[in-house]
């Protein structure tokens, strides 16, 4: 295994038709993935994914926009999915006001409830974070004093940055750090240590350039890994490697070869 994609969706319906040919190119790239639960069905099925390919594994948890969903049995189930041995973190869970598709309230309240699962059943967490940050950090500071895990889909500047690298985080970077627009988040890649940094598609989302506009999936990975590699003036081969060997350690991840 050259790299891992910290975070995809492989269980979404961009992918019905053809998964076993994006899933090909991952192992023609020598591409892990991690493949990120949103919901109870996406948890499921991220499972049951990472049991089947041998360079897959999974995270469960649910998303903010489906916190409404979220019920008694909710984290009952994440347990007991968490014990599966290819579940690797819990996530992606997290707080979204940007698009408020479930009341704040209960946002927190989720979760609140899936860090406490995760610090019971000591796994790493992988974070969605929009225009959310200082209740976001409230929480994550009343619930443990130390953390561990991946704010996914990080686009702030550096001062944003610092503020989840002192509390421990990693941060994954994606697509849009070939987005035009997105000068504080290169400015911030450029000053980050290598070393916290996660390379993700959130495929089908996020499609990096030359592909935005178009499907996103896994193998697209190596053109985030090209513009790192560009901002940090070094081989794309170090990114993959140093990135690789951050992901296996956080999240514990095991590769036979
Ligand atoms: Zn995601």
């Amino acid at each position: 295994m050259k790299w891992i994609d910290s975070h995809a969706h492989l269980d979404d319906r961009a992918y019905e038709k053809d998964l076993a040919v994006v899933i090909a190119r991952c192992t023609e790239a020598d591409l892990g993935v991690m493949t990120i639960g949103a919901s109870m069905r996406s948890s499921r099925e991220a499972v049951r994914l990472a049991s089947r390919y041998r360079r897959m594994w999974a995270t469960v948890g649910v998303h903010p926009h489906n916190a409404k969903h979220v019920d008694a049995g909710t984290v009952h189930e994440l347990r007991a999915l968490a014990g599966n041995e290819r579940v690797v973190g819990i996530g992606e869970i997290g707080l979204d006001y940007y698009r408020d598709l479930s009341p704040r309230d209960v946002q927190r309240t989720a979760f609140r409830q899936q860090l406490e699962l995760a610090q019971d059943v000591e796994l790493p967490v992988c974070l969605h974070n929009r225009e959310s940050t200082d209740d976001l950090l409230a929480i994550l500071r009343s619930v443990s004093a130390t953390h561990r895990g991946v704010i996914h889909s990080f686009l702030g500047d550096i001062a944003l940055a610092t503020r989840f690298l002192e509390l421990g985080f990693h941060l994954g970077v994606g697509g849009p750090i070939t987005f035009p627009k997105n000068g504080p988040l290169r400015d911030a890649v450029r000053r980050i240590p290598l070393d916290r940094i996660l390379l993700e598609t959130d495929c089908p989302y996020l499609t990096p350039v030359p592909y935005r506009g178009r499907r996103n999936e896994p193998a697209y990975v190596q053109y985030v890994a090209e513009e790192i590699a560009r901002l940090k003036g070094i081989s794309i081969d170090a990114v993959a490697e140093q990135t690789l060997t951050t992901t296996k350690r956080l999240f514990g991840i095991e590769d036979g070869g």
